[in-house]
């Protein structure tokens, strides 16, 4: 098994069943995830005979960065897999720390009408290891700790329900990478069962649903997912996280030009979205050359802002990062695919 694709408890469990000492999980993931070694034997105060075990058993194994971009503030990465797919991630500097956006599939399904990433179609789950390895690789290239994760790459983390988990529950031991549960956000179109199952993770780790739209008719134009969910689903599970939970949860509405943008769509949600204890993040949308929505423009962004807060519901901006790197979700990926 590869090294990265295995949890703490698991790897407690791996060192009792091999009637070895349950202690020693704490030092693998110390010098695994702490250290950062590539290979067993420079683990110089675990045993020899310890040693041998685990290189029976586990290997290291990571991914290749093929492409780097960098701009303001922004790196963006392509990274190869070990069978020669590609995905990417995205290290922005903000004034609280460094926040990486990793992806958790090969491609997509969800089929989202704006998106980059959904337009080539999915191919296969990411491995745990290849989430982790992502966050290793990127932080060993800049030198630098990142502390913040957000799950906004390419693929849908909760169509890949299992593996997002272990890879959170790995980066979250505090054994190991230590990156605070508060400090993980994952992304999702809203797959309702998932979010429901959410709801019971014993982790604060932050929900964002990609909302994208007031109402049904509008959402199911642009959201393949919401004819299967649609929106009083979404928000119904939500109501029973926040009541489970009692965190707050951000929705994300990416701001198309002359489709969601209008007031009258600022005062639907407004409405949809009242005495629910979240905020909105309104997107500013990257533009990408294969489809054919444009970003709304700075003062229809200004006026749904204004609608949202004069009716109490909290709102943000989302900064813009790296519309010269390809930035949108999936957009160097693709470049990619249609070049080589
Ligand atoms: N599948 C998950 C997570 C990945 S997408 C989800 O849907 O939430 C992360 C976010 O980026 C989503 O809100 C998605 O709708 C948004 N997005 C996709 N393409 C975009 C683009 N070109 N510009 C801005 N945001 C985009």
């Amino acid at each position: 098994m590869n090294i990265y694709n295995i949890t703490f408890e698991e790897l407690e469990e791996y060192f009792i069943k091999n009637n070895d000492k349950k202690f020693k999980a704490t030092q693998v993931f110390d010098w695994v995830y702490k250290k950062r070694i590539n290979n067993f034997d420079e683990m110089r105060n675990v045993s020899k005979s310890t040693i041998d075990c685990m290189k029976k058993d586990f290997y290291f194994e990571k991914l290749e960065i093929i492409e780097k971009l960098e701009d303001k503030d922004v790196k963006k990465y392509l990274f190869r897999l070990n069978d020669n797919e590609k995905i990417e991630a995205v290290v922005m500097y903000h004034d609280y720390g460094l926040s990486l956006c990793i992806s958790t599939q090969v491609g997509c399904n969800m089929g989202c009408k704006f998106c980059e990433s959904g337009r080539l179609k999915k191919v296969r789950n990411l491995e745990v290891y290849e989430m982790v390895t992502q966050i290793l690789m990127i932080e060993e290239d800049i030198n630098q700790r990142i502390s913040h994760i957000v799950l906004m790459g390419i693929g849908e983390p909760f169509d890949n329900y299992d593996n997002v988990i272990k890879f959170i529950d790995i980066i979250n031991c505090g054994k190991g990478i230590d990156i605070g549960s508060r400090h993980i956000t994952v992304s999702t179109c809203g797959i309702v069962p998932k979010i429901k199952e959410f709801t019971n993770y014993d982790k604060q780790v932050n929900l964002a649903i990609s909302l994208h739209a007031p109402n049904n008719t509008l959402r199911s134009t642009i959201m393949n997912i919401n004819k299967v969910y649609p929106i009083e689903d979404i928000i119904s599970s939500i109501k029973k996280y926040i009541e489970k939970t009692g965190r707050r949860v951000t929705f994300e509405y990416i701001m198309l030009k002359d489709v969601n943008d209008s007031k009258s769509c600022a005062l639907e949600l407004s409405k949809l979205l009242k005495g629910i204890n979240c905020y909105v993040n309104l997107i500013p949308y990257n533009e990408t050359t294969h489809i054919e929505y444009k970003k709304s423009t700075q003062d229809s962004i200004m006026q749904f802002y204004d609608v949202l807060k004069k009716n109490n519901i909290g709102v943000t901006i989302r900064r813009e990062f790296g519309s010269n790197v390809k930035a949108a979700c999936g957009q160097l990926r693709s470049h990619y695919e249609e070049v080589v």
